[in-house]
């Protein structure tokens, strides 16, 4: 409740790093708070990370594991004083915000709400976003230092703290410096509901398609003019409405999605993204649109058409399956803190993803974080309790693997 009142808010249209510098303010604030406890390597760098360190305890060669979360909000909602609201022992009714009583959390519209009857959960108060994204993961991770400082007979090998601003405007791992940060594995604390374990994501490509049309005064356009505008809704109008669409699919279904078109007579190009868990399907979808484009070109002689694909981001499955024991050993600490563990794969990218590629296997745990990016957003402080017990299971089960 205290690290939501710093507005962390981060800006995409920002060319600063951070994106913004109040980020800093909570950063700084964690950075006292881990030298209170203690660790005494903890400080902020130039473009707001926060690093630390807590030694190992154990005789035992543990490989380095690094848990991470980010300190900026979403830019879709106010994060300007926010106002936490704790409601001890949630009585499993719909939440009305005070200082704006048109904002209701149903639990029509929010079904994990009602699971949480019973347990303390905090709230924003009606007019800003409340933060726990990823403010839950930061305290999981504080609360975790600290039970660590009080529990010292628990072994575990070095851990690392990672603390990143703008991951919410996709720039978060930009200037991390992961030789400094000398981890072998890592966690990130930005997940959802208890027990989720997030070890997929999208594989991702952009692809534009542009239409050169013939132009002509159309005056005297007759057998010489081709609108390129006409091309492209052809093309457009093609593709399928109830498939390959994000607003007809979900779960593990791909999607073919334009997102862009900006043009003339003589010129348009559209922008899509290419989306699914099984990167060898890109290409399938890829050539997909490619005979779509082909067919529209067809129908207009005298048109033609330019394709280009370009890389966004891959499925870290792909990085984790080559090391199993990262995965697999957060779902035994899940199982010993009495959590079902539901692994679950994420529809969009995250900085876990693009860690696991730059080398270091980064996987999700949840944090109780709900209905994020809004003022309806919540979670359950006995969530978070459970992630950081998940965390110090975590950490134990390294240990005693290791002969
Ligand atoms: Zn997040």
């Amino acid at each position: 409740m205290r690290y939501v009142q710093t507005d962390t808010q981060s800006d995409p249209k920002s060319e600063t790093f951070p994106s913004t510098a109040r980020q800093k303010d909570l950063s700084r604030l964690l950075v006292s708070e881990l030298l209170e406890m203690g660790v005494s390597d903890a400080h902020l760098d130039e473009y707001g990370y926060v690093y630390a360190t807590l030694p190992s305890n154990t005789d035992k060669n543990v490989p380095v594991i690094c848990f991470c979360s980010h300190v900026d909000t979403a830019p879709d909602c106010s994060g300007a004083g926010v106002k936490p609201i704790l409601h001890s022992a949630y009585d499993g009714s719909d939440i009305v915000l005070p200082d704006d009583p048109a904002q209701v959390i149903s639990t029509k519209d929010h079904p994990y709400l009602l699971q949480k009857k019973g347990e303390d959960i905090i709230t924003a108060s009606g007019t800003t976003l409340l933060g726990a994204d990823d403010k839950a993961g930061l305290a999981v991770i504080m609360d975790m230092v600290n039970y660590l400082r009080l529990h010292p007979e628990i072994k575990h090998g070095t851990i690392k703290i990672l603390f990143t601003p703008d991951e919410e405007v996709g720039r978060g791992v930009d200037k991390v410096d992961l030789q400094k940060l000398g981890a072998a594995f890592a966690y990130t604390l930005d997940g959802g509901e208890r027990g989720s374990l997030e070890d997929e994501n999208f594989s991702a490509d952009g692809v534009t398609v542009t239409f050169y049309g013939i132009s002509a005064h159309p005056g005297t356009a007759k057998d010489k003019l081709v609108n390129a505008l006409k091309v492209a809704a052809y093309f457009l109008d093609s593709l399928p409405k109830d498939e390959l669409s994000p607003e007809t699919t979900e779960d593990r279904y791909g999607f073919v999605h334009p997102l862009h078109i900006e043009g003339i007579a003589e010129k348009v190009s559209v922008q899509f993204i290419i989306r699914d868990f099984v990167t060898a399907k890109l290409v399938a979808y890829e050539n997909y649109l490619r005979d779509k484009m082909e067919t529209a070109l067809e129908k207009f002689p005298g048109a033609r058409a330019e394709f280009v694909v370009k890389e966004q981001y891959r499925n870290m499955k792909e990085v984790l399956d080559q090391h199993p024991a990262v995965v697999a050993y957060a779902h035994e600490a899940m199982e010993r803190a009495g959590i079902q563990p539901v692994t679950a794969g994420i529809r969009g990218g995250t900085d876990g993803s693009r860690l696991s590629f730059m080398g270091l296997p980064c996987p999700n745990i949840f944090t109780g974080e709900m209905a994020l990016h809004g003022k309806h957003e919540y979670v359950s402080v006995q969530d978070m309790q459970k992630s950081m017990q998940t965390l110090v299971h975590l950490l134990m089960v390294w240990e005693e693997k290791l002969l």
